[in-house]
């Protein structure tokens, strides 16, 4: 047996580590500034739970999750699973906390992993990350359209073009969906050839299933009835809302007829934001709302809408994208002879504490090979400091972009490489 890691797991190591932690570090700080604040939730969840929200008739619980057993029990224990995804888990949350009938309006963000077993390929991993957000007690276009911007501001920040697709599914009772649902079974019997195996079940079980069959979800779901033409008024107006936001907001949106989210519960709004600069897997996020699961998983009836960006998928946008994603140059720091190791070592702590990223250079070997190892890690400038340098106040700073090199005084080293790297271009 060879010990490596499981299939469709992942190790990102190094810049692909950092591109992910960029992702994290900006969604962390978008989040900051459109006053959410942080809910942590377990990695463990009854399997209850999803079968209640993500829906039976899901491909996550029919056929994607991790289902825990402990090593001192027998198999047919099947009542823990790894998290999937993370809605469910934050409104069973927000509910078990009270604060649906105490206090219900509430806007959270979460980030970590996800677990579901999938058909692993590029942007598609069995192990993932989301940053996901949820807004709780409010029933506004306005609410819907602010997560869509949010995500705009983030993916702006991060440098990516993305494009919004959008669909409204309509009130789940008492006003379209029954009407929809009914007109999809219709359609789906008559079209019972044309139907996937699994189609035949999701059919009588959820109608709404077959749009997104992965076989031939696209092609049903183009034949197939629309639900904006069975949308009552409040839904209608509700979505032309939606739209109005975000053209005032300029972001980048297309009506698609044949969006239906693979998750169950969903109402009104349902949006994928899909990134020009990945291949295949190009949705980097989705939402939508969801007014009828607080009350479905037991609590109040609190409206509420939400979504989850990929931090990998993103991560892989951003890497494929022009887009410049480590702001601060590098800095070697190298002391020569006992006294310049001394001094070294003091100046990489004043460097440090204004935020820049300083590696000291190991000095029991000649300048030579220092300077190649800073140059294999990607460093924009050297400092060299020596017992001449110490006895003049200054250093020796050698700038490896623009190749030029000159003395300091100690100092001004800071402000020196500031100044020198905001006059160059982004590398
Ligand atoms: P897809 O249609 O690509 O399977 P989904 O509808 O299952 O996505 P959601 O559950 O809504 O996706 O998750 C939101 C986002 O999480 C996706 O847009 C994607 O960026 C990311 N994501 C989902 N599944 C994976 C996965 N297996 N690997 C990596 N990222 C994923
Ligand atoms: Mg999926």
């Amino acid at each position: 047996m060879g010990l490596t890691r499981l299939r469709g797991f992942q190790d990102l190591i190094g810049p692909d580590a950092r591109a992910a932690s960029i992702v994290e570090e900006r969604a962390r700080a978008v989040a900051r500034r459109y006053n959410l604040s942080e809910i942590r939730i377990p990695m463990m969840e009854r399997i209850q739970l999803y079968q209640h929200s993500t829906g039976e008739t899901s491909d996550i619980v029919t056929k994607q999750m991790y289902v825990v057993r402990r090593s001192d029990e027998g198999a047919g224990t099947d009542d823990m699973v790894l998290r999937p995804e993370g809605t469910p888990s934050v409104v069973r949350a927000y509910i078990e906390a009270g604060l649906d009938r105490r206090d219900p309006y509430q806007r959270y963000y979460y980030l970590g992993p996800m677990l579901r077993y999938e058909r692993p390929q590029k942007g598609r991993y069995r192990q993932f990350n989301q940053f996901g957000v949820e807004i709780f007690g409010r029933a506004d276009a306005a609410s819907d359209a602010e997560l869509m911007i949010m995500i705009d501001d983030l993916t702006h920040e991060l440098g990516l073009q993305v494009r919004f697709e959008i669909n409204s599914l309509g009130c789940d009772e008492p006003n379209c969906r029954p009407a929809f649902r009914a007109a999809l079974l219709e359609f789906g019997r008559a079209h019972l050839k044309e139907l996937c195996e699994d189609c035949h079940q999701r059919l009588e079980r959820n109608p709404l299933r077959i749009l997104d069959c992965k076989i031939d979800g696209d092609r049903i779901a183009e034949a197939a009835p629309k639900s904006l033409d069975y949308l009552c008024d409040e839904c209608r107006k509700h979505f032309d809302d939606v739209k109005q936001f975000l053209s005032r907001r300029a972001v980048p949106f297309v009506v698609k007829p044949n969006l239906v989210r693979g998750l169950d519960y969903y109402t009104r709004t349902a949006f994928e934001v899909v990134s020009a600069s990945v291949g295949a897997q190009s949705a980097i996020a989705a939402g939508g709302r969801y007014d009828g699961l607080v009350k479905e998983l037991g609590g109040a009836a609190v409206p509420g809408t939400g979504f989850a960006i990929g931090i990998e998928r993103t991560a892989l946008a951003l890497q494929a994208s022009e887009s410049k994603f480590d702001a601060h140059p590098r800095v070697a720091l190298v002391g020569l002879g006992d006294q310049g190791n001394l001094a070294a070592m003091s100046l990489a702590h004043d460097l440090r504490e204004r935020d820049l990223p300083v590696e000291l250079l190991p000095t029991d070997r000649k300048l030579k090979a220092a300077l190649t190892i800073a140059s294999r890690m990607g460093a924009a400038f050297i400092v060299i400091i020596g017992e001449n340098e110490i006895a003049r106040g200054v250093v020796q700073l050698r700038d490896l972009r623009a190749s030029t090199q000159r003395e300091v005084a100690q100092g001004e080293v800071a402000e020196a490489i500031r100044k020198a790297a905001d006059a160059l271009p982004p590398d």
